[in-house]
């Protein structure tokens, strides 16, 4: 702060510019505070931190969602491990992963899903399994029913 003050003082930051960065600054302070009147005080919500939803089924690296699907965070070296969501096989049944589903599946490696629609339009239930094709490094869904 004393060096912003300071910038001021020399010119190097109009008045304007000071106003804004106060005033973001206690937007933010509110927010946060706001945020934080949960049971556990001390749980500050930091978005450069992700929810760990499991372990990948490639490295063992943990899984985590991104903005278009729920992937490996060890992508950078190469893992390929994710599910879209706008996963086609999934689309098709007009369904589409969830937080829950990945959890599931990453846990257990089958996840039962509850309302996948059927091409001529009927309701149903299945287990899925997501698994490394032998050709390629890329998963495929695999469908099973309960006997
Ligand atoms: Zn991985």
């Amino acid at each position: 702060m004393k060096k912003t003050l300071h910038d001021i003082e020399k010119g190097k930051l109009r008045k304007e510019e000071f106003l804004n960065f106060i005033f973001d600054f206690t937007n933010q302070a509110v927010v946060k505070i706001k945020e934080d009147q949960g049971p556990s005080l001390k749980k500050i919500p930091n978005k450069n931190t992700y929810e760990n939803l499991g372990s990948c089924p490639n490295c063992k690296h943990p899984v985590i969602e991104g903005e278009k699907g729920f992937g490996c965070s060890n992508w950078k070296n190469g893992c390929k491990f994710v599910i879209w969501k706008n996963d086609k096989y999934l689309a098709s049944m007009k369904k589409k992963p969830t937080k829950t589903m990945v959890k599931s599946l990453l846990k257990n490696g089958v996840v039962l899903v509850n309302g996948l629609t059927s091409k001529k339009g009927k309701k149903f239930d299945a287990n899925l399994r997501y698994e490394k094709n032998s050709e390629n490094d890329y998963y495929s869904w695999k469908m099973e029913f309960d006997k």
